[in-house]
């Protein structure tokens, strides 16, 4: 797929989920989780962000013209320095709340990434071995999906 940078940022805003929840993202939000089969790549995040300084994969908003992947390789790439051209997409797992869902994105490393926090939401971004992630103190939203896109992994 091709990338195509855009600043619009018409996705940032707070809504009500169904749920009674607020969530960051008017149109949604995104994520990438990056895996090369035994790892993945993890977001250490800032003190001031929500659940700050717990773990979870980069991600944002999505902006109303964007696709869950172009949202997702978009925000990994403001936050990890990420060349979009070294992973390969390859699944996703959404967890719909109604009227707001949050879709991590899956992919492949197809080249050697040495990934690294590139803005102020994070402390660190790093591997991690994929049988660690358990033992991280990690975001609520992140804890949820990664039984499910572990199995994705493993497919
Ligand atoms: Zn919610």
């Amino acid at each position: 797929m091709r990338y195509e940078p855009q600043v619009s940022g018409d996705g940032n805003g707070w809504v009500e989920c169904s749920l009674g929840h607020r969530h960051w993202g008017r149109y949604g939000a995104a994520g990438l989780l990056i895996t090369d089969g035994s790892r993945v790549v993890l977001q250490h995040r800032a003190p001031w962000t929500h659940e700050g300084g717990t773990w979870a994969v980069p991600g944002g908003a999505r902006d109303s013209h964007e696709d869950v992947v172009t949202a997702a390789l978009r925000e990994a790439a403001e936050e990890t320095a990420l060349d979009p051209g070294t992973v390969r997409p390859f699944g996703e797992w959404v967890d719909d709340h109604g009227g707001w869902s949050y879709t991590t994105v899956v992919a492949q490393a197809v080249a050697e990434l040495a990934p690294h926090a590139a803005n102020a939401e994070s402390i660190e971004i790093r591997w991690w071995s994929i049988a660690d992630v358990d033992t991280l103190p990690l975001h609520l939203g992140f804890a949820n999906a990664w039984p499910h896109l572990r199995t994705l992994i493993g497919r």
